[in-house]
């Protein structure tokens, strides 16, 4: 069974037909969870009702730093309230984004921080996007003590590595085997997307080669990010196969091993019974 760490079955792109087909490509596959990714209130709410009509779906609710200038207290009351809802499993996406830099940085930095301290106060896994912010991102995690001792009291341990977890999922890694590795120590677990089947991008093979499969997920994107050979189509949750048969390759082992372990992960790390 693979389980798909993050997709966006919310994309507000989709039409009602490739909606469908979307959901349908999921359920005639060996994906057997996904977690449907918000990135506004709008994806959010969707969110929650794919997870409250799917039993493989589960939700994450937040707002994306892309959004972060649209953000205002009215929003932010209803994310709390989505937060409460059956299904939801995670704070996200959210974070830092200054490769694009769609919202100003202050306002950024102030929805990050809140939407932190709810990941915190609901004892919620918190998903995070971290685009070129120079270290920014991981900062703000430690200053809000997203990896302080009490957080890491309400998350399962690892029970192969007894390492603590923080609860906090590095999405769509794309930082150096090194700062993976550094991440892991302070309690992070690490995403692998798409981009670990390009050719070119050595340095997230790196990553997926050097990180232990006790600390990471995979996951699509969907619609973005597809894997090879469908890259610069749209993706979709089945094609997070291709992600865990090349993590498979540069480790040396089974793809069997790389799906059990990110699915026994996954399930560890949203607390999925
Ligand atoms: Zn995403």
């Amino acid at each position: 069974m693979l389980f798909d760490s993050h997709a966006h079955i919310n994309y507000d792109g989709y039409d009602d037909a490739e909606l469908r087909n979307a959901i349908a490509a999921i359920e005639a596959s060996d994906v057997g969870a996904a977690v449907d990714v918000g990135f506004d209130i709008k994806s959010s709410v969707a969110a929650v009702a794919h997870a409250a009509k799917y039993p493989w779906c589960y939700a994450a609710v937040g707002v994306h730093p892309h959004e972060a200038a649209k953000m205002d207290e009215d929003k932010f009351a209803r994310l709390a309230e989505l937060s409460r809802m059956a299904g939801v499993v995670a704070i996200g996406e959210i974070g830092l984004d200054y490769y694009r830099n769609l919202s100003p940085k202050e306002d950024q930095h102030v929805w990050f921080r809140r939407q932190i301290r709810l990941g915190l106060e609901r004892r919620l896994p918190i998903i995070i996007h971290d685009r070129d912010s120079e270290g920014d991102t991981m900062n703000i995690l430690v200053e809000e003590g997203a990896f302080g001792s009490e957080r890491r009291a309400a998350f399962p341990k690892n029970p192969q590595t007894g390492r603590e977890s923080a609860g906090i999922l590095l999405h769509c890694f794309s930082g150096s085997a090194e700062q993976a590795l550094e991440c892991i120590e302070m309690g992070a677990t690490i995403s692998i997307a798409g981009p670990v089947t390009y050719k070119k991008n050595i340095k997230t093979a790196l990553v997926a080669e050097r990180t232990p499969l006790s600390h990471l997920l995979i996951e699509t994107d969907a619609p973005y990010l597809a894997p090879e050979p469908f890259r610069g189509k749209p993706n979709i949750s089945p094609y997070v196969y291709y992600t865990a048969k090349r993590i498979a390759e540069l480790k040396g082992v089974d793809v069997a091993e790389v799906e059990t372990a990110t699915w026994v992960n996954a399930r560890r790390f949203f607390r999925i019974e």
